[in-house]
């Protein structure tokens, strides 16, 4: 690992990171009252699922139900890859290659040993999106994550082993008799059980949405470990800049509220209980279902003046 002191950014990152002296671990009681409080909830919707049948909620599917619920409706069970998309899964297995390698690469080798490896195990499909993208986009995609890579290595400071950092580590929880099934994935932890830090890497700029998916993280966290993690941040490689949240009662709460809530529209347009609604935003751009939405259409036609929906 690097001797080399830290530049500014690095120490900026990793005094957001740094416990604080209050810091205090939370106890077994919380994980029993948020896991009492959350089951209670969910127990109306898990009736209609079943241990070998059951509702999956992840991060996506929360986000996507809370989002434009027609949207939802005609993307579910779908999935197609996309540059975003094969950029964002080869930056993380690069900076996973980065954070584990022992012997020092730089961005370019860490980058091409990352398009190797996702080509050989993140399944054929991945590997056929890359394949059918001409020479010149290859050579595009490449330079971009060799740009993240780098920009990465230059404003996160070097992980030290003994902060036991882990990356893409899964997280599943059963509730209700197994009926609900919560999984999550992480892109990085660092600390131990009861005092660890769980951080979303982002391309793109920083939302306020992405506190949300980190709270996410956290109920799974706990209602897994028995053990709230301390903090959660979320690290914008373009950017270089890292939001950060205490984990707390609050939070935990607001969590499950959102869960609840969104475990509620899930059940409903699953069972085909009523009909989508809809809800405009710049997610409309990309809504397979655009052409036949007179709403998302206008909304977006009245927006042209600012074509960058900033
Ligand atoms: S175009 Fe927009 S409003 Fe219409 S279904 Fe799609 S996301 Fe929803």
């Amino acid at each position: 690992m690097s001797t080399e002191p830290l530049n500014p950014i690095q120490q900026m990152v990793l005094d957001a990171l740094a416990k604080r002296p209050d810091f205090v671990p939370s106890t077994p009681d919380l994980a029993d009252d948020i896991e009492a409080h959350v089951s209670e909830a969910l127990e109306p919707i898990a009736a209609h699922y079943a241990a070998e049948r059951s509702l999956v909620i992840a991060k996506h599917s929360l986000n996507s139900v809370h989002g434009c619920e027609a949207q939802h409706v005609a993307n579910r069970g779908k999935f197609a890859w996309s540059l975003p998309l094969v950029r964002g899964t080869v930056l993380h297995k690069a900076i996973e290659l980065l954070i584990n390698v022992r012997v020092p690469r730089t961005p370019s080798e860490i980058v091409d040993d990352a398009l190797d490896r996702i080509v050989e195990s993140e399944g054929k499909s991945a590997s056929d999106y890359v394949a059918s993208l001409s020479p010149a986009e290859q050579a595009e995609l490449r330079a971009t994550i060799v740009d993240l890579v780098t920009k990465y290595e230059d404003s996160f400071p070097p992980l030290k082993p003994e902060w036991r950092p882990v990356v893409e580590s899964n997280a599943k929880v059963h509730l209700c008799g197994g009926s609900i099934f919560l999984t999550a994935r992480t892109d990085l932890t660092i600390g131990a059980p009861g005092s660890k830090v769980i951080i979303d890497l982002k391309t793109g700029r920083m939302s306020a949405a992405y506190r949300e998916d980190l709270r996410f993280y956290s109920l799974v966290e706990i209602l897994k470990s028995r053990q709230a993690p301390r903090l959660t941040a979320t690290f914008t490689v373009d950017s270089q800049r890292i939001d950060t949240e205490a984990v707390s009662v609050d939070t935990l709460r607001a969590a499950v509220r959102r869960l609840v809530e969104g475990a509620q529209l899930l059940d409903e347009l699953d069972r085909q209980h009523r009909p989508p609604t809809k809800k405009t935003s710049y997610a409309c751009r990309w809504c397979p279902i655009l052409a036949s939405c007179d709403e998302g259409r206008a909304f977006l036609e009245a927006d042209s003046d600012n074509p960058d929906g900033y």
